[in-house]
């Protein structure tokens, strides 16, 4: 008896042991990683909205979020580091901008602001020693700004750039200033005439000014982008968004070659930024893709097109369903017939693919919902978007609900437009327009986005003016329109979560959970707790794809 049950306590002491030596080496097997991050503030953007303090990267992606303590005990990297207590977020998504167009813009020299003609050239000189070769191209320039309002004339670009054509575009391009390289490449001599334009000649010399359609026939010659050019504005134009946390962008409109051109730069490695692509509304485009099928890579995801229903509000292209208050008679119009938004919308539905269409007047909208509505029915998750929809009638809200339309929306374009809106829409429809709370409410979620380079490039001024209603400038006070503000959540989620969503990407990105990409900025102030006065002082310390650093500086790594 005795010998029995000390049997039976040896064997539940070997039991015991076993159980004990197994706890033991189970925490001692710790998974290793590449990168473990710890003692941070991490904003998961997950569903709960849930903050963690550490996690582990492995192979690009994330493998495991949760406190410092637990990282620690089930991971092991050679690559840990201490963050200190910073804010990491999911990095940046940008639902809607011209990436491609914004890096070619990057080529040519930004002219607007500048306050004399002794100004222009030395900003010109320096920028020909950054671009040493081709045209020399810049916008902006108003003679009313400086203080002598004379137009310029071509001596001084003539002496200072002998072998370089040189054409600077008046601030609304509808005159410009030309050296006489330019001029001997458009084969123009002084005294010559055209209609709709002129080309200024006195005393029988070129003044070097091009009037209205004599500048088309000097920046017709200027020849498109090489290859070598198109890799250079896309390596900066990603450089500039890496440096403001963008690590997705929406390009909102590109001929496919441009996409493809972007899928061969990623492919070889020299483009790291995640493009969601939009192919414009032109044959060739639908031909290309309906053939092809839709393109997804990690970098690439093309399933979409981008149509365009109308023009802008400030230049009162919009289209309106009554006139503008300040045109009477005016209302705007459509840039195509509602044919063609028919047919278009068939044919893309029947395919199986996404429709993105730019609308910003409220009859444009309410065509294009119309529309949309004939094709999806009812509540679907094809994520049709409308593009801006800046000024919806109060009767068209909850059509977006109704059929699931997502609405795709610039914040800083409320916060750029507050200052005239009101003199074109009068007060009663600009309540209803820039309407950010009510749309957001439709579907439960909006992505956000700039359409840079119309708007800056920064989600900053995204979320500044989404949250509090102000721009670069803290105007106004109170915020424009406050009721239509969304809530510091809701803001970062629509610039992660909800503009992966509305490229059907957010099982990839857009939150730090595990199996997603491990994309992530590390920053010096938490957008969710910093006064309204702190956000554009909010600096990116450094940005994260696929777990590795793209820019910025490294933390302390121990
Ligand atoms: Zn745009």
């Amino acid at each position: 008896m005795l010998l029995k049950i000390n049997k039976v306590i040896i064997n539940t002491l070997f039991i015991c042991s076993l159980f004990i030596t197994s706890l033991f080496t189970s925490c001692n097997t710790s998974t290793n990683v590449d990168l473990i991050i710890y003692n941070a503030k991490i904003y998961t953007v997950d569903s709960l909205f849930t903050i963690a303090e550490a996690m582990a990267v492995k192979g690009g992606k994330i493998e495991a979020t949760g406190t410092s303590k637990e990282i620690a005990t089930r991971y092991e990297s050679a690559n840990k580091i201490n963050a200190e207590g910073k804010t990491i977020y999911p990095g940046f998504i940008d639902a809607h901008a011209h990436f491609y167009r914004y890096g070619l813009g990057l080529q040519t020299t930004d002219l607007t602001g500048t306050t004399s003609w002794e100004n222009i050239l030395t900003q010109l000189q320096s920028f020909a020693r950054q671009n040493s070769e081709g045209w020399l191209i810049g916008r902006g320039w108003d003679q009313n700004d400086w203080t002598i309002k004379d137009f310029p004339s071509k001596e001084g670009l003539d002496a200072l750039f002998p072998n370089r054509p040189v054409l600077l575009t008046r601030v609304d391009g509808h005159a410009a200033v030309a050296n006489q390289k330019a001029f001997d490449l458009a084969g123009l001599k002084a005294g010559y005439t055209l209609t709709g334009g002129t080309v200024e000649t006195k005393e029988g010399q070129l003044t070097g000014l091009l009037i209205d359609n004599a500048v088309d026939l000097v920046s017709s010659k200027i020849p498109a982008a090489n290859g070598a050019q198109i890799k250079a504005a896309l390596a900066k134009a990603q450089a500039n968004c890496f440096a403001v946390g963008l690590t997705t962008v929406d390009d909102c409109g590109l001929d496919y070659t441009e996409v493809l051109t972007i899928d061969s730069f990623q492919k070889k490695g020299e483009l790291k930024m995640r493009v969601y692509a939009m192919l414009s509304d032109a044959k060739r485009n639908y031909d290309f893709l309906f053939s092809r099928g839709a393109i997804k890579t990690d970098h690439l995801n093309v399933r979409s097109f981008k149509v365009y229903a109308d023009g802008a509000l400030g230049s009162r292209g919009a289209c309106l369903l009554q006139p503008y208050t300040d045109k009477p008679g005016w209302k705007g119009f459509l840039l195509s017939n509602l044919q063609h938004f028919d047919s278009v919308a068939n044919i893309i539905s029947s395919k199986g693919f996404q429709m993105c269409t730019h609308a910003i007047g409220d009859s444009a909208n309410r065509a294009i919902l119309n529309i949309y509505g004939r094709y999806l029915k009812s509540k679907n998750d094809l994520r049709w978007r409308i593009e801006h929809a800046q000024v919806v009638n109060s009767a068209d809200f909850n059509l977006f609900g109704q059929y699931s339309i997502i609405p795709s929306v610039q914040p800083t374009h409320a916060t750029s437009d507050m200052y005239w809106a009101g003199d074109r829409l009068g007060k009663t429809r600009e309540e209803g327009a820039y309407a950010f709370k009510q749309l957001m409410e439709q579907n439960g979620w909006l992505p956000l986005g700039t359409d840079f380079p119309v708007e800056d490039i920064s989600p900053f001024k995204t979320f500044l003016a989404a949250v509090f209603r102000q721009d670069a400038k803290a105007f106004p006070a109170g915020g424009y329109q406050v009721e239509a503000a969304l809530s510091r959540e809701q803001a970062l989620r629509g610039m992660t979560i909800w503009a992966a969503k509305s490229n059907f990407e957010e099982g990839e990105k857009g939150s730090l959970e595990k199996g997603k990409f491990a994309d992530f900025i590390i920053l010096d102030r938490d957008l969710m707790t910093v006064a309204p006065s702190e956000v554009l002082h909010t600096n990116v310390l450094s940005t994260y794809i696929n777990g590795a650093m793209v820019y910025g500086r490294h933390l302390a790594v121990k």
